[in-house]
């Protein structure tokens, strides 16, 4: 699936789940990830589904479900959820292959068309005779349908199992589910209907009775009825199409047997959208057919997606070596899909609008990111969806692994956009989060969580990669992609667990002397995925270039261990230490590999260094592994020394690094903070780096933020000057130099602060926008999401209006641009214009979607200004919410996000009251990460509002 990084990428960076802890982590297990017990084996699926999208929606189907049997009991168990079953057969089956393809009868079809439109169940008394099923039970909880047998399975022969079903169709986004779209703006005059299916990750079982994990693949053919002016799309090519046998102006549309695959990979859309179209020549020699689909006036903005996909499809077959398995690929911009999620579906990815179509608005961030997904989800036709994991537990496989493969083949493809900015940031945010009790260990079992979905989270993502490009910079990049390469080849159509995949890293890494003989790619990885967090290595040089080396979990100073509820105090890891030195400075791929190990068994070592006294040396190359590290003092200076001499002999993402790690060393006590001032104060000579000026602007303004309810503390506030000064010192210089190109850059730090210079220019474009008119500098940047939130901000009501009737308008074109403005209208810190924005959700005239909603109240959390008036608006109108997003997932997550972001103890115990009186309200796995959200940051307040002493020039521990 998509990954959850994404769509806030501007306002990034608070360090929210930072070093607690004190919190419990109180779960409730998904009840419904019950495995199976295994009783038959899945081998083909005859799926035919009516869908009735409009008016009394519902969907009307019948399964032909071919298994093998496993055991012999006379009790047959599928999933199934929320279906209701009307008929259940089981027929002994032939064993001969080609035998059993012509034992279909012709009647599922109308069979089906009767029972959708006359409610009509079809008898067919010739199967009398040889039916052994007795009878069904559904178990709404487990989601089991138990089929009774009149005589117990014969252990290793086939049978059939045919079921006739009705289930549902809301507009949720999971099973089969439809959307509506406007072609005209908001208003009710042009809505139109597009159904597509969403699996992933136990949603099959809501779409017809199968054997729903990821490990029990079968074949599928489906058959699709639907209203003849809609286009289908599945997995595969159209077979065939004939007209309903009872239905006028309705037809059955047949497409071709897929491959072995998991449940959760079928898909279907029905649609009345345009396509564009371009052809893929795969190594296998065949042609592949690719079609983008979209809104027939936006096939323009599918122009950036064309000419990426056959690129990236080229890539990833030259990098593992297999040929794309379908003949065919579908990629469609689905409206009403959740922001910043796709689904990989084989042959059938499903994209939200804002992660597929580019036009004239799109700045090249949004632009890394729409260009991220579609390798992601084009990545997944290798991972995940040829080779799967063995069951949910394991799906970070998946997710990791095809994260990491995002940046290896954007760095081939699309080398100007901003991937390796985007893979950092997501890097860095999650060694944030992935803190001791705030999180799980990768490995923790999918029943574990609230939901099989929330195993699809930042851990599984980033965490996920994170360690696989650990594993890479180790064994070295032939090794890893030799081992992708067997991994896939040997276990294609088949499933997989971590087990396997360390083991075939494991061979490479042998073959090629990347480790010892001694050392197991498997034990060092465990280390890694089966506890929370990751260690933070000590570097402290000796006389004569000895090192000191030594690794501990990274926790705050300030906690006290006892209260570490989901990880021994000796927790520790096998850290691969590479490094160079002053006078190396070896920087390439192979100096990657590492020149020591620290182990759990060998927490700390000496290491003879090749570097003189003076000299600065580096641990953790290129940020290749999952660890910080913090130095003596004197190594600090020297670094911060050479970043001041030339910072270039230091590369940009190591640079990075550095100043994050000290930085968030700082926040926990362990150095202190004119460590991180020395590693920014290159900055104040250098216009280069704006991602690193972002990285410290969000550490200052963590700073900042917790300091609100302190007593006002002198010591502090210099240090919070100090910072700003090195980020802001010379920007009328760096102003002067700019185009408007890098404008957005710099409206996130200068015109926030005020810089009048950029505000104006900012102004000046919007100006130029609004009126139509071009200026001569004009270029994409007029149009950034940058310019815009500047000009709101600082703008008067004359940009406010302009804004607040263009979000009305209802021209066609318009949605993504009325988006990005009611985007740009979250920026403003007037509290009229917050509470107009706010109860725009409440205007009879303006029907605002609810993902629009969503998203301007996640904005306006971040918006100091604005966030406890959407607080109090929230609180009072939680009754309508509730109702208005039809999720309660969606309330649960934004009261999440106030927790998260909010720095005031007022407004934190607001959220805990209001979520201990009304519990009944959200979702029981809401409650649990809201409360917790409140105490990581209640905690964090009362950690740093004592006092501030030893922030500054104080000895560095
Ligand atoms: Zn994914």
């Amino acid at each position: 699936m998509a990954n959850p990084r994404v769509t806030h990428y501007h306002l990034v960076l608070l360090p929210i789940c930072l070093l607690t802890t004190v919190m419990l982590q109180v779960v409730i297990s998904a009840e419904n990830l019950v495995q199976l017990p295994i009783i038959v084996s899945p081998i083909h699926y005859r799926l035919t589904l009516l869908p009735i999208l409009e008016d009394n929606s519902r969907l009307c189907g019948h399964v032909w479900i071919d298994v093998k049997a496993r055991s012999e009991t006379n009790i047959i168990l599928l999933h199934s959820s929320e279906l209701k079953i009307l008929k259940t057969i089981v027929l002994p089956l032939s064993p001969d292959v080609n035998e059993r393809a012509t034992q279909y009868r012709s009647e599922d079809d109308v069979a089906v068309e009767n029972l959708c439109f006359n409610s009509a169940v079809y008898h067919d008394s010739a199967m009398d005779h040889s039916n052994i099923a007795l009878d069904h039970h559904l178990d709404g909880q487990k989601q089991y349908l138990s089929i009774v047998l009149g005589e117990p399975l014969k252990k290793g022969a086939y049978y059939r199992i045919g079921l006739l079903f009705t289930g549902n169709i809301y507009e949720d986004n999971t099973g089969f589910f439809r959307a509506k779209y406007e072609v005209g703006g908001e208003t009710d005059c042009c809505k139109r209907t597009v159904a597509a299916t969403q699996l992933e990750a136990i949603q099959a079982r809501k779409m017809f009775p199968c054997i729903d994990e990821p490990d029990k693949k079968a074949t599928f053919q489906l058959t699709v009825g639907h209203f003849f002016a809609l286009k289908a799309i599945n997995n595969m090519p159209l077979k065939s199409s004939a007209p309903m046998a009872t239905v006028e102006h309705w037809v059955w549309d047949t497409f071709e047997t897929t491959p072995a695959m998991s449940t959760y990979l079928v898909a279907c859309v029905l649609t009345e959208f345009g396509h564009v179209e371009t052809v893929y020549h795969s190594i296998s020699g065949k042609d592949v057919p690719i079609r983008l689909w979209t809104h027939r006036h936006r096939l323009a903005h599918l122009d950036f997606a064309l000419n990426l996909i056959p690129k990236a499809l080229e890539r990833l077959e030259d990098y593992t070596g297999i040929p794309y398995s379908l003949p065919k690929l579908d990629v469609i911009a689905l409206p009403g899909y959740e922001e910043g999620k796709a689904m990989e579906n084989w042959g059938l990815i499903i994209h939200s609008e804002m992660n597929l179509l580019v036009d004239e608005t799109t700045d090249s961030i949004d632009k890394s990111i729409v260009a991220a997904t579609i390798v992601h989800e084009l990545a997944h036709q290798w991972i995940g969806n040829l080779v799967s994991a063995t069951s949910w537990d394991d799906i970070w496989l998946n997710e990791g692994l095809t994260t990491l493969m995002e940046s290896f083949i954007l760095e081939q493809v699309a080398s100007d956009l901003e991937h390796e900015s985007v893979m950092l940031v997501f890097l860095q945010e999650v060694m944030r989060s992935d803190l001791l009790s705030t999180q799980f260990p990768l490995s923790a079992p999918a029943s574990s969580y609230p939901t099989a979905d929330e195993k699809f989270d930042v851990i599984s993502y980033a965490k996920g990669a994170a360690i696989f490009r650990m594993a890479r910079s180790f064994v070295g990049p032939e090794a890893f992609q030799s081992a992708i390469r067997r991994y896939l080849t040997k276990l294609q159509f088949s499933s997989a667990n971590s087990t396997d995949m360390w083991n075939m890293i494991n061979q490479e890494a042998r073959r090629t002397h990347t480790i010892s003989g001694r050392m197991s790619v498997a034990r060092i990885m465990k280390t890694w995925t089966q506890q929370p967090g990751y260690p933070l290595v000590h570097v402290h040089r000796g006389k004569n270039g000895i090192l000191h080396i030594s690794q501990r979990p990274f926790k705050s100073e300030d906690v006290p261990a006892i209260d570490n509820a989901t990880m021994a105090i000796s927790a520790s890891w096998w850290v691969p230490i590479s490094m160079t030195n002053g006078e190396q400075r070896k920087f390439s791929p192979k100096d990657l590999l590492p020149v020591a190990w620290l182990s759990p068994r060998k927490p700390s070592m000496e290491f003879q260094g090749t570097m003189g006294d003076n000299t600065w040396v580096l641990v953790n190359q290129q940020a290749g592994n999952y660890y910080r590290v913090n130095y003596d003092k004197q190594n600090w200076d020297l670094l911060s020394q050479q970043l001041m001499r030339n910072h270039t002999v230091i590369p940009f993402i190591t640079r990075s690094q550095l100043v994050d790690d000290a930085f968030v060393l700082g926040h926990a006590k362990i150095i202190t903070y004119d460590v991180a001032l020395d590693m920014i104060r290159y900055l104040s000579n250098t216009n280069d780096d704006l991602l690193i000026r972002r990285v410290a602007q969000s550490h200052i303004q963590f700073i900042e933020g917790t300091s609100e309810n302190a007593i006002k503390n002198p010591e502090r506030e210099k240090l919070i000057r100090s910072m700003s000064s090195y980020l802001n010192r010379d920007r009328k210089s760096r102003m002067a130099k700019m185009s408007t190109n890098d404008l957005r850059d710099l409206s996130t730090g200068d015109c926030d602060v005020g810089d009048g210079q950029c505000v104006n220019k900012a102004l000046l474009l919007f100006q130029a926008f609004t009126s139509g008119s071009t200026l001569p500098e004009d270029d994409k940047s007029v149009n950034s999401d940058s310019t815009w939130c500047a000009a709101i901000r600082h703008g008067s009501n004359s940009e406010w209006d302009f804004a607040w009737n263009m979000t009305r308008s209802s021209e066609l074109q318009s949605s993504l641009v009325r988006r990005k403005m009611l985007k740009a209208m979250c920026c403003t810190t007037d509290s009229i214009h917050s509470k107009q924005l706010l109860t725009r959700v409440l205007h009879p005239n303006i029907k605002q979607r609810p993902k629009d909603t969503s998203m301007i109240m996640n904005r306006l959390i971040k918006n100091p200004s604005a966030r406890p008036i959407a607080l109090n608006f929230m609180l009072s109108n939680f009754a309508f919410l509730n109702k208005h997003f039809r999720n309660p997932s969606v309330t649960s997550e934004l009261l999440t996000a106030f927790a998260k972001h909010s720095y005031s103890s007022e407004e934190l115990e607001k959220v805990r009251a209001f979520v201990m009186n009304n519990s009944n309200e959200l979702e029981a796995g809401g409650v649990n990460r809201i409360l917790a959200a409140v105490r990581n940051n209640l905690f964090w307040l009362e950690l740093t509002s004592d006092n501030f002493r030893g922030a500054l020039h104080s000895d560095n521990k």
